[in-house]
């Protein structure tokens, strides 16, 4: 793990900010964000050069931290203030969690694969983010009530516990479907159904939400 932040990532970073912006993201503090947080400390060091190219890298596991522009997208999406409680499906490398911790949220993050749990939670310590950490399957997501819920894998239908669990008020940003998904935000103004607001976001290519809890490796 390449844990320097030298001149020559700062340069790529803010290039990928600006190109970020020319395609439409206009949260300032989404993109300030996503120019404090070194993206390549959340990939093996082999694939540093490529860390700010906007694209999907694998992470093990058969895994894949998200494009830059997915996670610019859901984070502007989801709205966040400081302050929130956000839960997040999908820890994976850390990134988008870290995005989250930047943007002031208290964060709570599930991941299924064991393996990626072990190696993001000791990572996301070591860089000083303070987040809730939880092996599991997060179609039950997590006691509680939450203000904001991001999915980062690919959601066959929405699931009822994360509704639930989402505050009245709150928003959902989830991409949903088999292969590819259509990215949604879903405003809950109540607990019934319609009263649910469903607002589309265009196609995306997630990795897949599974059921259950992966023990292995
Ligand atoms: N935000 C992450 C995305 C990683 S890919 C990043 O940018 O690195 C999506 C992750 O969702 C994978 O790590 C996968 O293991 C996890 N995942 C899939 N189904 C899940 C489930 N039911 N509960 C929790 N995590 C799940």
């Amino acid at each position: 793990m390449n844990r320097v932040d030298t001149y020559k990532h700062k340069g790529l970073r803010q290039q990928m900010v600006d190109k970020l912006r020319a395609n439409g993201i206009s949260d300032e503090a989404v993109l300030h964000a996503m120019n404090e947080v070194p993206r390549h400390f959340f990939l093996d060091s082999a694939l540093d050069s490529m860390a700010y190219e906007d694209r999907a890298l694998k992470i093990g596991c058969e895994q894949t931290i998200s494009h830059p522009s997915t996670v610019a997208m859901q984070s502007q999406l989801l709205s966040v203030k400081p302050g929130m409680k956000v839960l997040e499906i999908g820890t994976g490398s850390g990134y988008q969690t870290a995005i989250l911790c930047r943007l002031g949220c208290k964060v709570f993050t599930i991941e299924r694969q064991k393996g990626l749990f072990d190696n993001t939670s000791k990572l996301l310590k070591e860089l000083g983010y303070r987040v809730q950490g939880f092996l599991g399957d997060g179609y039950q997501g997590l006691s509680g009530s939450y203000d904001r819920i991001i999915v980062t894998c690919g959601a066959p239908e929405i699931p009822e516990a994360l509704m639930r669990q989402l505050k009245v008020g709150g928003i959902m940003v989830i991409p949903l479907g088999d292969g590819e998904q259509e990215m949604l935000r879903i405003t809950k103004n109540g607990d019934d159904r319609d009263q649910w607001q469903i607002e589309k976001f265009g196609t995306y290519s997630f990795v897949p939400m599974l059921n259950g809890k992966q023990m292995r490796n």
